[in-house]
């Protein structure tokens, strides 16, 4: 039959003619997945090596930057890329990631996997990759035993991951990772609040901070699927790209521990009139030490009451997360990977670069406001970024720019303040 062949990263792919299956517009997020699981996989081998070591400390262990992608790797990462299509994500882990045992690449359509075996032929990494056909959920499912367990399962779904999660937290050995792709924005940005609520048990807000938002509703909903099998969640790194969201994020075990992220989930109170919000959040405990030390942000009135700021009223959105969205020594440590690689290993190297920087800067406080919406509801001139944010900075608070909108700001000034200096400004 009539083909397509297409080159990206070291893998070379052949696509049926007329398929649908290859999006050109996410190079940029295998491009991103790549670079995070070559991080995974050196922790792995290096805790793996500790493991041997303390057993034996004779045994000698090779370093991760001297292991060869391609070769199979005893005691190495167990990958389930369970919505595979064509195979070329899971062909480009297995050729341009070092300390990989095996890789699952399943697809529930029988023509899908028909060319997941064709590539994984044609690009020799038979000893690597597994072409398996199966519904995804079987798959995840059949691998819940601790021997059976994954040390990473990618979830990269036409529209909703919502339906895997459940599966997913539950193959994932202790420390593993779970990467998640979510493109159905449209939902998660509040056009749809049914089909938000109905896929993730949150409700969201159609509002400029709504992308982030996006990533704090999908980690609630993954924090209350790992908290029924007394599992934890630990995002190294979850951001908004273009049209969709990724997020990558270490899956823990522990009862007590689970309990105690109650603290990192709140509900939202959201002015209908000047956008500002609130946090109520879940667990008290966790609530007094957040106002004294890691970050203040605006605690949410009781329910009934209007905006503290304007006066009106206020609708309810939510529950978030409202822990972190990145892990800063594994972003770190990410940055210096890719600033070391061959120029030449990501199309996208300067923009995930770039994004990163920001990423690393960003404070850990959820949310942010839009400069131009907020003067338009205000009714006051639009300040310059630069001039908004010097100006927060001198009354005593931080402030930050977001990967996930342009010229947002992200501050721990209460919004009190944050309105008295765009009036004064
Ligand atoms: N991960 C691929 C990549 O990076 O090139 C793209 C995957 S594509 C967005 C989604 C795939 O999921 C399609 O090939 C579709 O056949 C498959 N799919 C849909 N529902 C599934 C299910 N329940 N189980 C397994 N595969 C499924």
């Amino acid at each position: 039959t009539d083909s397509v062949q297409v080159k990206e990263g070291k893998a070379n792919i052949r696509l049926p003619e007329g398929a649908v299956f290859y999006n050109p517009a996410q190079v940029y997020n295998r491009d991103l997945s790549v670079a995070c699981l070559r991080l995974v996989s050196k922790r792995h081998h290096e805790n793996e090596c500790k493991r041997i070591q303390k057993n034996d400390p004779q045994t000698s262990c090779i370093p991760f930057e001297q292991l060869s992608p391609g070769v199979r790797q005893e005691n190495g990462l167990k990958i389930a890329e369970a919505l595979s299509a064509t195979g070329l994500r899971s062909i480009r882990y297995a050729k341009e990631i070092p300390g990989i045992d095996t890789i699952y690449a399943n697809d529930i359509d029988a023509g899908a996997v028909e060319s997941i075996k064709h590539n994984v032929q044609s690009n020799d990494v038979q000893n690597l990759v597994q072409a398996s056909h199966d519904d995804a959920m079987n798959l995840l499912y059949s691998h819940r035993k601790p021997e059976n367990q994954f040390h990473v399962v990618d979830l990269d779904p036409y529209g909703t991951p919502g339906q895997f999660l459940d599966g997913a937290v539950q193959c994932i050995k202790k420390n593993g990772v779970l990467c998640i792709t979510a493109t159905d924005m449209a939902s998660l940005c509040g056009n749809n609040p049914h089909s938000c609520y109905s896929k993730y048990g949150s409700i969201p807000l159609h509002q400029p901070f709504c992308h982030e938002f996006a990533l704090r509703m999908i980690l609630y909903s993954l924090h209350m699927q790992a908290a029924r099998y007394d599992r934890i969640i630990e995002p190294l790194l979850c951001m908004s790209i273009d049209f969709y969201v990724r997020l990558f994020v270490r899956i823990n075990y522990g009862s007590a521990k689970a309990q105690s992220q109650l603290g990192d989930i709140a509900t939202v109170y959201n002015c209908t009139h000047c956008t500002s919000f609130f946090f109520q959040p879940y667990g008290q405990a966790s609530l007094d030490e957040r106002n004294n030390a890691k970050f203040r942000y605006a605690q949410g009135p009781p329910v009934g009451t209007s905006c503290t700021h304007c006066g009106s009223n206020l609708r309810v959105g939510g529950p978030i997360w409202l822990g972190p969205l990145f892990d800063h020594s594994f972003v770190s440590e990410l940055i210096g990977s890719i600033e070391q690689a061959p120029h030449d290993s990501y199309a996208y190297r300067d923009r995930m670069l770039s994004m990163l920087y920001v990423v690393k800067e960003e404070l850990p406080n959820p949310l942010y406001f839009d400069n131009t919406k907020l003067a338009r509801i205000m009714h006051t001139q639009v300040p310059q970024n630069k001039v908004l944010r010097s100006a927060i900075l001198n009354a005593g608070y931080r402030v930050s720019s977001t990967h996930a909108r342009q010229d947002a700001i992200k501050t721990d000034a209460p919004h009190e303040v944050i309105w008295d200096i765009m009036r004064a400004l």
